[in-house]
Order: C-alpha cells, then sequence, then structure tokens
C-alpha cells in the first residue's frame, strides 16, 4: 500500500536504543517493558511538572501504562503531542463534576448476568478483560479498566455465553473489556469457537485498540484464528494520524488477509483531535489501509474525562466538513452513548433550510456541502 510510513522502532526512543529488533516486534517483549512509573519515563521524553504530580496523585485512581511501542510515537519535546495527552496522566483527571457518572452507560444496570451488557435487542457486549496495554485516560470504562479484582473470570465468561445460548434474540456479539487481545490466544480462539456454535449468533465483533497500542499482537497465529471464525468485525480506534506506523499497517493488513472486516470508532477528544483537518486526515489514511470510521463518539459523562469533551457543536462542524469533501466511506456516524443507558443516537447537521407547501406535497430547499441552495420536491401521495 501507498504509505510511507516509519517503524516505531526506527523512532524507539534513546531508552530503547540497545533493543534488537526481534524483541521490539514481540508483543511479550512490548507487554513486559511497559512504562508505568516517572522513572520508566527517563530516556524516553521528560515528564513536565503537571504530568510528574499527576502520576503521584492519579495512578492509584487509575493505571498508568504506555508500551514502548506507543511511547515511540510521541514527540517527546511537546507535551500537547496527541499521543501522549491520550496516554500520559493530567491533573485535570482529579477534578470532580456533579453531573459526571460512575458508570455514564449505565452498564451495570443492563447486565443480565455479571460481565455481559445487553442493551438492544439484537447485540450484547462481552466483557472479557479488565487489562488493556495502554490506559488511556479517556476511557469511558475507567472505573473497572485496569481494576485487578473486576477482571472476568472463567465461570464469569461461561454465564456470558450460556445467557448468550439461551436468548435467540441476541443476533450480535461485541467481544470487549478493557482489551480481549490481553487475553491468550487459546482464550480466544475458546470464545469465538464457543460463539460459532451459537446457530443465532450471525454477528461476532472484536473491539480492541491493540492496533494502535501494540500492534505487534496481531502475530500471524491470532490472524489464523480469526481466521477460522472468519468473517471477523474488528472495531479499532485510532484517534489521530500520529498513531499510524508501520507495525500498525501491517497489523491491519494481516486482519484484512484473515477476513475481518475492519472499522474505527474514535473519540472526540479536546486538544487530540477536535480538528477538521486531522479527522480528515486520519480517515483518508483509515481508508487507505482498509479500515472503514465507523464512529466519531463524543466523549461522555464518565468522571475524570471531562477537561476531553468538546462541545456538541464540534462533532456536528467537523460531520459538516466531511461529508462531500470525502467519499461516503469516509464519514462516519457521529453518536453521542445517551446517559443511563439510553444507548447511542447519531447527530447529523441540519441540510434542510427552508420548506413550503407546493401542489405536489413540499418544497424543501437544501444546502449542499458547499453552501448552495437546492429546492427538492417531496412529492407525497398523502396531501
Ligand atoms: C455501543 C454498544 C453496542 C453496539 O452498538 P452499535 O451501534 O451496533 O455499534 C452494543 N451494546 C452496547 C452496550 C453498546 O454500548
Ligand atoms: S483500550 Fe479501550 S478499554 Fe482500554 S483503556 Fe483504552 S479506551 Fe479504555
Amino acid at each position: 500500500m501507498m504509505d510511507s510510513l516509519n517503524t516505531s522502532y526506527e523512532r524507539r526512543p534513546p531508552r530503547f536504543h540497545d533493543v534488537s529488533h526481534e524483541d521490539w516486534q514481540s508483543w511479550h517483549w512490548q507487554h513486559q517493558n511497559r512504562l508505568r512509573r516517572p522513572g520508566d519515563f527517563e530516556g524516553v521524553l521528560k515528564l513536565s511538572q503537571q504530568e510528574r504530580s499527576a502520576f503521584e496523585d492519579i495512578s492509584d485512581r487509575f493505571r498508568v501504562a504506555v508500551t514502548p511501542h506507543y511511547a515511540a510515537l510521541m514527540d517527546p519535546d511537546d507535551t500537547h503531542c496527541p499521543v501522549r495527552r491520550q496516554a500520559l496522566p493530567h491533573p485535570d483527571e482529579l477534578l470532580d463534576h456533579s453531573f459526571e457518572l460512575e458508570d455514564p452507560l449505565a452498564e451495570e444496570e443492563f447486565m443480565p448476568v455479571t460481565g455481559l451488557t445487553h442493551r438492544y435487542p439484537d447485540r450484547a457486549l462481552l466483557y472479557t478483560s479488565h487489562h488493556c496495554p495502554v490506559y488511556c485516560r479517556h476511557c469511558t470504562r475507567k472505573r473497572k479498566v485496569s481494576n485487578p479484582t473486576t477482571a472476568a473470570s472463567r465461570d464469569q465468561l461461561q454465564a456470558g455465553l450460556d445467557y448468550i445460548k439461551a436468548t435467540p434474540a441476541v443476533r450480535d456479539v461485541i467481544i470487549s473489556g478493557g482489551d480481549p487481545l490481553t487475553l491468550s490466544d487459546d482464550r480466544l480462539g475458546f470464545i469465538l469457537s464457543r460463539l460459532r456454535e451459537i446457530p443465532h449468533v450471525e454477528v461476532i465483533r472484536l473491539g480492541t485498540r491493540n492496533p494502535v497500542t501494540l500492534p505487534q499482537r496481531i502475530t500471524e497465529d491470532l490472524a489464523q484464528i480469526l481466521k477460522k471464525h472468519s468473517p471477523i468485525y474488528v472495531h479499532t480506534h485510532f484517534n489521530h494520524p500520529a498513531e499510524f506506523c508501520s507495525e500498525a499497517a501491517v497489523a491491519l493488513e494481516r486482519l484484512l488477509a484473515a477476513g475481518c472486516v475492519l472499522g474505527n470508532q474514535m473519540v472526540l477528544l479536546r486538544g487530540v483531535n477536535d480538528d477538521q483537518e486531522v479527522i480528515m486526515t486520519l480517515n483518508r489514511r483509515l481508508l487507505l489501509h482498509g479500515c472503514r470510521p465507523y464512529y466519531i463518539l463524543q466523549c461522555d459523562m464518565a468522571r475524570g474525562i471531562t477537561h476531553f469533551r468538546t462541545p456538541l457543536r464540534k462533532g456536528l462542524e467537523i460531520m459538516d466538513h466531511l461529508r462531500g469533501r470525502i467519499g461516503g466511506m469516509g464519514v462516519p456516524d457521529f453518536v453521542v452513548d445517551l446517559p443511563g443507558g439510553g444507548g447511542k443516537i447519531e447527530l447529523l447537521p441540519d441540510y434542510i433550510v427552508g420548506k413550503e407547501p407546493s401542489e405536489h406535497g413540499q418544497v424543501i430547499r437544501f444546502r449542499n456541502f458547499q453552501g448552495n441552495e437546492y429546492a427538492f420536491v417531496d412529492v407525497d401521495p398523502a396531501n
């Protein structure tokens, strides 16, 4: 594919200069060498005073972990670097706002069995692990993710699978977490086999940020497992073009070759990607690598992420910019996941500028992406 990307290995910080290429490309090595404490960032980047103090105050609330791979994508000299902002703690995470919610999407309330959320008639979300290679500061599941006491046990997983088997309305299962690719290949293969045995489960999705934070995890072995259960819908989470590199591209290629259908669910984040040109570049890049932008998610009402929130107007502006300027495949839905378990709704810019009655129904005046106006006769036999 025509995308001249560096490897993260080439960009690795001085701390990792002696690491072999083979180690770097091993996800076990990446996992074992994650940066977790302020001292680990020596030879990687200079922590700002804010980041340093945030480390002390925050890490017991929501853990810090950064793979060497993801750290290599950071700008060591710029605290506003979009990659850095997503992974390094910030004092604003401690600000409490009265409207913030512990479980913003009421995921626990909609759990018929522990570890499975059944909100929509045909879809169920299965929590398989509460670990992730990198703990995103904007995570909506902050309260659970990274907390080892809440990890899904074998019994819990079995109860989730039993529930799906006993509930024929569930056609679409989302394997989620945390990040399900923190499971072993065997465990993941087991879950996929069990799900494929259930006749009414038509769609299996895997929600994972590993292509971004730990692309080395997408091994040939893993690809073979996914291929066996093809098609698996893999929904990943790129938020910024700076997260692309050769390793990520290889991971996406492998998933495609394994028959996976790729989608991207990004979160709109203030100071990270709340810019129409950034999103345009990101979506072009995703399409170039066979991954369709699926959702732009409004940052929700979870505790400790309000500093990342943008006004709804921002998302609408971005949608308005995309439509018409990039092919429809590059225009995702802008969705808000409603608090209290209302589910996702889509927000769209308003293209209607006027309506007049006519003898056939109505004349609707629309504007297009360039702001030009067009009259459309909406024929309505009921008139
Ligand atoms: C987002 C979500 C889904 C999937 O929604 P889609 O709009 O189909 O992608 C399913 N269940 C829960 C609980 C969700 O939050
Ligand atoms: S990878 Fe997903 S679940 Fe894990 S911390 Fe990031 S947003 Fe949360």
